[in-house]
């Protein structure tokens, strides 16, 4: 079978990397991949544009007798990936755009949470015009808010105000002067809840969801959670505060209502569906869905995945309705990924630095690429290409054994100014000395 996986980061060059290691897959064609994509084995990168509907992507697709198509990003599951695909019978590890809107539309997936009991912070959306009764709710609430543009911002569209001015100024900011722009025109207000978060990160073929150990990420660019937000800084599986009892009820709470209210409405779920969590003390509580893979927990994830999970086998499951016939299984000890980044992160930030990787890596280690490109015009060599550049990914029997490799592997990379946080994995490794 050969597959085409739309994207260019380190989800996608994880997603490759385990996808290559399966018998059943033939060529792997990256659109457009990166750096690392393109020295897997079985995996060549391609330059396709997905524009005027995904056009030229559908007719490579048949020219090159594609079985699965795999989206790494949100932006084209919303814009319909799926559905031009299922018109020429292809299959699509990924939703309808129809079910994308539990990620495209937070005021639609609160809504959805709602009608179904999924436990979640109490709420109200406002749109552009109503700009006075958003304000006045916040007052009536008594209690601190978040303000989250409803619609797909980057993961920058969530405003935690610490105060009644910076309330208003929020809501200003989004509604009015649509500083997220057409994101902004709905603004969900919930209410502020405190706890541990977790990723669950689930296959789901409609029917059947089986979720991979949960994992926390670490978004701040600064050690200790400090500093500004980034697309990601790190991760590692399984966070031991998602103890069995929690993710049961998670299972039994959210996740299972989530993929039969999905189905039951009319919109089923295939493909991986990613809930944030947060571990209130009433109870674990969904923040958000994504549709898709997050990045960087499937650079750890990936290599969490025991040798005899056939990835390929998984993914066309879900999009033929026939998960349960295959195995997923999970090795017993711990993945991490610390995400290397450009320095200047998440500010401006220079391209075209020269990056060596060591030659030798230990067996339990991966780097993934997520922005680096090759210059011709220096024979070739490895230089960033974006804001997170490299994603260090190990697997060890404990979380210290996976963490040891991977620093050990980020001590060996030249890459003159690189930003890297020491503490990933942190909350666990004090929950064990605790
Ligand atoms: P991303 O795509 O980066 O995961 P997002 O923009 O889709 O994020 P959310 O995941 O909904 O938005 O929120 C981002 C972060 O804001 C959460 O990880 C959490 O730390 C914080 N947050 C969101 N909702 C709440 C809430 N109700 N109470 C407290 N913190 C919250």
């Amino acid at each position: 079978m050969n597959i085409l996986v739309i994207g260019s980061g380190g989800r996608e060059h994880a997603l490759c990397w385990k996808l290559s290691q399966s018998p059943s897959v033939g060529t792997i064609y990256a659109i457009p991949g990166n750096a690392g994509t393109s020295s897997l084995p079985k995996t060549q990168n391609v330059s396709v544009s997905l524009s005027n509907n995904f056009k030229e992507l559908v007719g490579f697709a048949v020219d090159h007798d594609i079985g699965l198509v795999v989206p790494g990003p949100e932006q084209p599951l919303v814009d319909g990936v799926q559905a031009v695909f299922q018109k020429v019978g292809i299959p699509v590890f990924g939703p309808s755009p129809l079910a994308a809107r539990m990620e495209g539309s937070k005021a639609f997936s609160k809504d959805f949470m709602k009608r179904h009991n999924i436990p979640t912070a109490s709420y109200a959306t406002f749109t552009s015009s109503q700009f006075e009764e958003a304000l006045a709710y916040t007052k009536q609430c008594g209690v601190k808010v978040v303000l989250k543009a409803s619609g797909l911002a980057a993961g920058k569209g969530v405003l935690i105000p610490e105060s009644e001015a910076e309330i208003e100024q929020g809501l200003r900011e989004i509604l009015l002067d649509k500083i997220f722009g057409d994101a902004g025109s709905e603004v969900v207000i919930e209410e502020y809840l405190t706890g541990p978060e977790i990723s669950v990160l689930a296959f789901s073929d409609g029917y059947t969801i089986i979720p991979l150990p949960a994992a926390q990420d670490h978004k701040r660019i600064g050690e200790g959670d400090a500093g500004l937000n980034t697309g990601g800084m790190g991760a590692y599986a399984p966070a031991p505060v998602a103890t069995p009892e929690i993710m049961d009820r998670i299972m039994k709470e959210s996740l299972k209502p989530t993929i039969d209210g999905m189905r039951r409405e009319g919109f089923p779920f295939v493909g991986l569906l990613f809930t944030g969590f947060m571990l209130t003390e009433s109870g674990p509580k969904v923040l958000e869905y994504n549709v898709r893979f997050g990045d960087p927990e499937t650079e750890a994830l990936m290599l969490l995945l025991s040798e005899d999970t056939d990835l390929a086998q998984v993914l066309l499951s879900c999009a033929c309705h026939h998960l349960d016939s295959v195995k997923i299984n999970t090795k017993k000890g711990s993945a991490v990924s610390v995400v290397v980044a450009s320095p200047g992160y998440p500010g401006s930030y220079p391209k075209g630095v020269s990056i060596t990787l060591p030659s030798n890596t230990p067996s339990n280690s991966v780097v993934f690429h997520a922005g680096t490109s090759t210059d011709a015009k220096q024979n070739g060599q490895l230089v960033s290409a974006g804001g997170r550049v490299l994603a260090v990914s190990a697997y060890g029997e404990t979380l210290q054994d996976a963490l040891k490799a991977a620093y050990g592997v980020i001590g060996d990379i030249q890459f003159e100014g690189m930003v890297y946080r020491r503490d990933i994995a942190h909350r666990a490794l004090s929950a064990q000395t605790a």
